[in-house]
């Protein structure tokens, strides 16, 4: 079977490699290849601006939003050929998550104040849901937010936040009701992450990056207004929110990429007087995992193009997430196996800007050793995979 895209698609694509070839500074670009898969926040939102000025910025939102009214393949075209020229593209909390819960649930205060800012790529924004203790296990957030007058009282701690200290604004989930069923008691309020009690502590990680936080809010007042759609309605929005971007995570795009990253790799690197990518086990290795990502990607493509499935739409998502996700390990493996002994050399996020490349360490080498360790979350953040598994049975085989 060969999957062909329509010429219209195809001349589509030209445009947008015309496009981000002209306009994606080199220091972004060069950021992507060498983080792969965290690029700085601030450079996101740097380019997520440079969208924005082109209208291009929130591709998937209602028009009248400012979203570009494009087909679901005309995204995914878009979203390839940005990764291709190692443009930022994932799933990016503020246009793919809190976006999309504020204009389908939100009062119009919401929409006025903050949509506009995130179609701009004004701010960047973190996700607080997770808490020690309530990862998996989410209903049981113990964060709570109480009535007092025209604003709430937040207390509690967050952890794992990405990006919480670069964050401006953060999406939560909190308790307004702890007298009901867990899930009825939960509200999902926005927070200004400058607001006086919110202290936000880096967690060090070991890829050497510190993009992971723990937030406290210790008596937080937040306005009324903040609060997303109706009190105690926080689960039903969360779960739209994790549904609604269920092809993004399977980071096709970004799977894509990097399997490319390791063929260059894999040519480029010599072993006993020949290029990697000319061995037997590791050409048959390669082989099998392209073989999965073509898989994924058809049916990432099938999921757009609305093919009816017996699946429910969750049980989808989970299993482009796990295979998404494992996927992305088994990538970074390949990279770091081609790489053979300097996959081993670490360089420190701070000095990877101005690392000299030269023929023995080229380009392509910077960073890799900290993407391979950071893609061992892949299973674990989103979601972890057992759980999703537990899902699909429960959902997809009524097990
Ligand atoms: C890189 C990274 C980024 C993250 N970013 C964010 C973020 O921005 N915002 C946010 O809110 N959270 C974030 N998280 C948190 C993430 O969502 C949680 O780590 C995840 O949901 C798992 O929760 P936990 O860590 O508490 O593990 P636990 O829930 O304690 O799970 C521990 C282990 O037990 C297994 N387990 C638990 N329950 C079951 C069960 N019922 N059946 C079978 N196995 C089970 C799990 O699969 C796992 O292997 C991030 C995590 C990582 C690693």
């Amino acid at each position: 079977m060969n999957f062909t895209f329509d010429t219209e698609l195809d001349s589509f694509r030209e445009q947008v490699r015309d496009f981000v070839r002209s306009h994606l500074p080199e220091h972004i670009g060069r950021r992507m290849r060498q983080k792969s898969f965290a690029p700085d926040d601030l450079h996101t939102a740097e380019w997520h601006g440079i969208l924005a000025k082109k209208g291009w910025s929130v591709p998937a939102w209602p028009e009248e939003y400012g979203g570009t009214g494009w087909s679901a393949l005309k995204q995914f075209v878009f979203n390839d050929e940005c990764a291709a020229l190692d443009a930022p593209v994932f799933p990016w909390g503020p246009r793919d998550m809190v976006g999309p819960v504020i204009y389908t649930f939100g009062s119009d205060y919401l929409k006025e104040t903050y949509l506009p800012m995130i179609r701009e790529g004004r701010y960047y924004w973190c996700q607080g849901f997770s808490e020690p203790g309530s990862g998996s296990d989410l209903a049981s957030l113990r964060t709570t937010a109480v009535r007092d007058g025209d604003r709430y009282r937040v207390n509690g701690q967050k952890i794992w936040t990405s990006g919480a200290a670069v964050a401006r604004y953060g999406f939560f989930l909190v308790k307004t009701d702890t007298r009901c069923k867990p899930q009825q008691g939960i509200s999902f309020l926005i927070i200004d992450m400058k607001a006086p009690g919110v202290t936000v502590r880096p967690i060090a990680q070991i890829d050497g990056d510190d993009h992971l936080c723990e937030v406290f809010l210790d008596d937080v007042e937040v306005p009324l207004e903040n609060l997303v759609g109706e009190e105690g309605k926080g689960w039903t929005y969360a779960k739209y929110l994790l549904d609604h971007e269920r092809t993004g995570s399977s980071y096709i795009f970004w799977n894509k990429r990097e399997l490319a990253k390791a063929r260059e790799i894999a040519e480029s690197e010599h072993r006993c007087g020949q290029p990697v990518m000319a061995m037997e086990p590791f050409r048959r290795r390669f082989a099998g995992v392209e073989a999965e990502l073509t898989a994924l990607e058809w049916s990432v493509l099938r999921e757009l193009a609305g093919e009816k499935t017996r699946w429910n739409a969750t049980a989808v998502a989970s299993s482009l997430k796990v295979r998404g996700a494992q996927l992305q390990q088994k990538i970074t493996d390949l990279q770091m196996e081609a790489l053979g002994r300097k996959g081993l050399r670490y360089i420190a996020p701070e000095e990877m800007v101005d690392f000299p490349a030269t023929a023995l360490w080229p380009d392509y080498f910077v960073g890799k050793s900290s993407v391979a360790l950071i893609t061992r979350a892949a299973t674990i953040y989103g979601g972890t995979v057992q759980i999703q598994r537990s899902l699909i049975a429960r959902l997809a085989f009524g097990v």
